[in-house]
Order: structure tokens, then C-alpha cells, then sequence
């Protein structure tokens, strides 16, 4: 199992991001990333130094070096010692205007440069309303190499607290193991309380956002995935 922490554009200053970082390790069966703005990344090295707990990007650019100020390139990510990083996150699609060929050239360079791609899919609440989610998922995975790990999230969970129901989610992930034989993780309103309910189903990982901003509840997640899913 994977579990990822997508930390968005939080904390707001340095002194709370070691106090983030006090969760519980993973394990050979279950991998824990962390990924911080790109600011915290040097000093979340440095505080997981001895810790089974992986650094991984928001986001990166398209190019590994030149004149494109205010962008990160997936080349410095991996001189850093990050191993993943997500791409084509929703808001990132939404607030940033990223479309599906900025999201495939920044999934290339990301993995020319041996960083694991965590691609973001999913479909909007109207879209999931005209019975339209399998279109949308084929679109967007489309071309994508099967090195990609894909997390299905749906737009109308993400941060709603109206999380997916699991048979839901357990039926898109094998409609996108269908056209791409990959991991895929859920995300979307992820929680102590739901969590377990994604352990027992298809499902090889969780993305999760406003949760893994209390170290004590993501903590409790990561035990729970330990201790219920060990394959
Ligand atoms: C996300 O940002 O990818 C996410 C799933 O957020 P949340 O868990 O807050 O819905």
C-alpha cells in the first residue's frame, strides 16, 4: 500500500512543519510519502533522515534548468532526494489552467529524471452526474506509460468531506487497471473513520490532503493500513 500526504499550500511558516513530520513510519509493505510545498522539502529531508518515510513534489516543470522563472524542475526534485511527485492535481488543473499536454510533458521530464509520477484523475460532480466518469478517466489517462502511478480523485470529493463510496471507487480503479496495468490510489475526504473502508477493496493506496495535516489522525491512518493490509 501507498499513502501519500499532499500538504497543498500549507503550513504557513517552518517552525510547523517538524511537528507534520511526527508520524508513524512505513513499513516493506507500506510506503508513506510526504509532500510538502517545495519551500519544506530540504528541512523535511533532513528531519526523516532516519525515518522509513519518502520525500515526494507537488508538482514539477516541464524542463530540467533555464529561464523559466519561479519554476522547480524535476531535476533539482531528484539532486534533492525526492522520489515521487504529483502531477495533474486537480487544483492544479483548475486554478493554474494545466492541460492534458503541459500535464504529459511534465510527466515525461518527471520520469527521465527516475522520479515515481503520481498522476491525478477524476471527474467533476457534474460530469459524475451525466454518467460521464469512464470518458473522462479515458481521456485523461490516455498515452500515459504504465511507470505512472495514478490516483482517482474525484473533484466533487476533494476537501467536500463527501468522500467516494468505496464500490464506487473500487469500480474506477479497476476500469483504469483495465487500460493501464498500474497502481492506482483513491483520494478524496480521506479520514480516520473512512479509511478502512478503502483497506479490503481493490485499491493499492490513499491520497490524502486536509487529513494529513493532523499528524495524530494520519498516524492512526497509517497504523490502520499496517496493520489491516499487509501483503
Ligand atoms: C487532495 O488534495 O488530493 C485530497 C485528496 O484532499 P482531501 O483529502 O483534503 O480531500
Amino acid at each position: 500500500m501507498l499513502i501519500v500526504a499532499n500538504w497543498k499550500c500549507n503550513p504557513i511558516n517552518t517552525k510547523k512543519v517538524n511537528h507534520l513530520l511526527e508520524i508513524e513510519e512505513g513499513n516493506q509493505d507500506t510506503e508513506v510519502v510526504i509532500c510538502p510545498p517545495f519551500l519544506y522539502l530540504s528541512q523535511a529531508k533532513e528531519k526523516l533522515r532516519n525515518k522509513d518515510i519518502k520525500l515526494g513534489a507537488q508538482d514539477s516543470f516541464w524542463e530540467d534548468s533555464g529561464s523559466y522563472t519561479g519554476e522547480v524542475s524535476p531535476l533539482m526534485l531528484s539532486n534533492l532526494g525526492c522520489e515521487y511527485v504529483i502531477i495533474g492535481h486537480s487544483e492544479r488543473r483548475k486554478y493554474f489552467e494545466e492541460d492534458s499536454n503541459i500535464i504529459k510533458q511534465k510527466v515525461e521530464k518527471a520520469l527521465e529524471n527516475d522520479l515515481k509520477v503520481i498522476l491525478c484523475v477524476g471527474e467533476t460532480e457534474e460530469e459524475k452526474k451525466k454518467e460521464k466518469t469512464f470518458t473522462v478517466l479515458k481521456k485523461q489517462i490516455k498515452g500515459i506509460k504504465k511507470k505512472v502511478i495514478i490516483a482517482y480523485e474525484p473533484l466533487w470529493a476533494i476537501g467536500s468531506g463527501n468522500n467516494c463510496n468505496p464500490d464506487q471507487a473500487e469500480k474506477a480503479v479497476a476500469f483504469i487497471k483495465k487500460e493501464i496495468d498500474t497502481k492506482v490510489l483513491y483520494g478524496g475526504s480521506v479520514n480516520v473513520k473512512n479509511a478502512s473502508s478503502y483497506l479490503n477493496k481493490d485499491i493499492d493506496g490513499l491520497l490524502i490532503g486536509r487529513t494529513s495535516l493532523k499528524p495524530d489522525q494520519f498516524s492512526t491512518i497509517i497504523k490502520k493500513v499496517k496493520s489491516e493490509k499487509q501483503d
